[in-house]
């Protein structure tokens, strides 16, 4: 169905989008279908997909597996209530997401987005604390340059600086932080990193429940990635200073870095893990929070004697169809090969950048690429040059970046790389 002007103008004048101004809306690009690695607009073009619509759709649009999934249990049932009521894509879903995670994590809370994921392990983290009668313990310590979401629980460990600190400050929780790891992906840990760290656990872990960190790569605070071993360390400090280890990996689970979990680089296992973005490979909207028994036990041995939290679309059947047609895909482990290919692509089509004078540094993990510019670029002025070029790309601040789906061909590799070196080719020239 095409858009009309009409519906066009109507959306300008009525309707958010993210991060959005209602004096100044930005450009909307009109898609009409999409399917396997495009984007079919308006106008009849398609673009090439670099971004997975924010890294979830990681099989491609349309996909059969999916699209029959979420057909036949529609015919079933779309939803239904979970309080008191069970159902087998749930419990299917469940049985995955235990095999699937990191060793240890098997009480299961299916959660309806990912900030809503992070939510609940906050307050899981908390529960556990009051149930142990330590409820002084109630402070979150995480990195800098970090992303959580975009609830206030969530948004008060978001970076300080890039995140919305600023104008919620009197509101938001104050938490601790500590800066950004200088250990770079692929390096050595350096002893800084792992001091700044501990120094904040020696005088504070008294009042700290929780360490939360995107395990490896920091995605939306910045597109950063740092060494497995700080990530080792951090694990061995959180157990030697008793504070929980909570590992967001909405961006970067199910194989996005090249391996199935980034905590898998390390080979350590949080005590609580958040998973969303691809888990119903972009269909809908669902996630989850993993936990160990011992905190599950402890939490409901509390004064609540439940965990607090039940929202009303909880393990909505639908999504956790189509989340375990997707996981099924993913544990054919083709994943491996495509994701490992695409790694490589990108290392050799975004180089070229690297020599540009405008960009600060180029970095690939997995089926991630990154070229930071040193200056920020104007979306409404590369928005229009990318599509031109026949790629949907969408940066922020100083990152122009690709996290395209697994099944992305060489050719489309090689059109996104080519796109992105071509254009910021163009930026200098302008
Ligand atoms: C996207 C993201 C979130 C928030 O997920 P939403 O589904 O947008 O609420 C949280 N943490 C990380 C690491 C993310 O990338």
């Amino acid at each position: 169905m095409q858009i009309t002007p009409e519906q066009l103008a109507f959306d300008r004048e009525h309707i958010w989008h993210p991060y959005s101004s209602m004096i100044n809306p930005p450009p909307m690009t009109p898609v009409v279908s999409a399917s396997g690695t495009r984007l079919k607009l308006n106008d009849g073009r398609e673009l090439i997909d670099g971004m997975s619509s924010w890294w979830s759709t990681i099989h491609g649009y349309s996909h059969p597996a999916l699209n029959e999934a979420a057909k036949s249990q529609i015919d079933q049932m779309s939803h239904v209530m979970f309080g008191g009521i069970t159902h087998e894509p749930a419990i299917e879903l469940a049985r995955k997401l235990v095999r699937m995670t990191p060793e240890g994590l098997d009480k299961v809370f299916i959660a309806d987005s990912g900030s809503v994921a992070v939510e609940v392990a906050i307050k899981m983290a908390l529960q556990y604390w009051q149930s142990l009668e330590r409820g002084e313990k109630h402070k979150l310590l995480t990195l800098r340059g970090g992303y959580h979401g975009d609830t206030f629980g969530a948004m008060s460990v978001c970076d300080p600086v890039t995140g919305m600190h600023e104008i919620f400050t009197g509101v938001l929780p104050k938490h601790h932080f500590v800066p950004r790891p200088a250990s770079k992906f692929g390096e050595p840990l350096q002893s800084e990193d792992s001091e700044a760290l501990e120094a904040v656990l020696r005088a504070h872990a008294n009042e700290i429940a929780a360490l939360i960190l995107e395990p490896i790569v920091q995605g939306a605070g910045g597109m950063y990635f740092y060494s497995a071993d700080y990530l080792k360390r951090a694990r061995e400090l959180c157990d030697q200073y008793e504070v929980l280890l909570i590992a967001d990996e909405i961006a970067t689970g199910f194989g996005r870095t090249g391996k199935l979990f980034a905590c898998d680089h390390a080979g350590i296992s949080p005590d609580i893990l958040c998973v969303g973005k691809a888990l119903t490979g972009g269909y809908m909207t669902l996630a989850a929070t993993l936990t160990t028994d011992t905190i599950g036990q402890t939490i409901s041995a509390g004064g609540a004697g439940c965990f607090m939290h039940g929202p009303t679309f909880m393990g909505n059947p639908l999504a956790c169809a189509v989340a375990n047609a997707s996981l099924g895909l993913i544990e054919t482990g083709q994943w491996q090969t495509q994701v490992a290919r695409i790694s490589e692509e990108l290392k050799t089509g975004l180089t070229p950048a690297a020599e540009l004078e405008s960009v600060a540094d180029v970095r690939v993990i997995g089926a991630i690429g990154v070229v930071e510019r040193k200056e920020p670029v104007t979306l409404s002025e590369v928005q229009p040059m990318f599509i031109e070029h026949g790629i949907w790309v969408r940066p922020f601040g100083r990152n122009v970046y690709l996290m395209p789906p697994y099944i992305s061909s060489s050719e489309d590799i090689a059109a996104l790389t080519s796109g992105i070196v071509d254009v910021l080719r163009e930026l200098e020239r302008a």
